[in-house]
């Protein structure tokens, strides 16, 4: 069992479930890596029959909101939400 499930499993075990994830990287505007798009898939895949997608988030070193990247993954595409405006809380998926 590899330790991605292991952790879920005990984790959910005592009542918690991942929702999602964020993380850093060094660079203005961030973009997922191959690692990261392979993890979020693997966690949307995991938590399939609680919820339809797991949030990843990741911080740049851009002010916000360029610095800022959020994607949901539903286990088969991971989708960019985007603002449509920011003096609002309201965001579209886009692949
Ligand atoms: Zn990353």
């Amino acid at each position: 069992m590899g330790a991605v499930k292991r952790e879920r499993l005990e984790m959910y075990a005592e009542g918690f479930h991942c929702l999602g994830f964020w993380h850093s990287h060094p660079e203005p505007r961030p973009t997922p890596s191959n690692d990261d798009i392979k993890m979020a898939r693997e966690h949307a895949q995991a938590g399939k029959n609680d919820f339809e997608g797991l949030v990843f988030a990741i911080v740049g070193t851009d002010a916000f909101p360029p610095g800022l990247g959020v994607w949901v993954h539903d286990g088969v595409t991971l989708w960019r939400a985007e603002p449509e405006a920011q003096d609002v809380g309201v965001i579209k998926l886009s692949e």
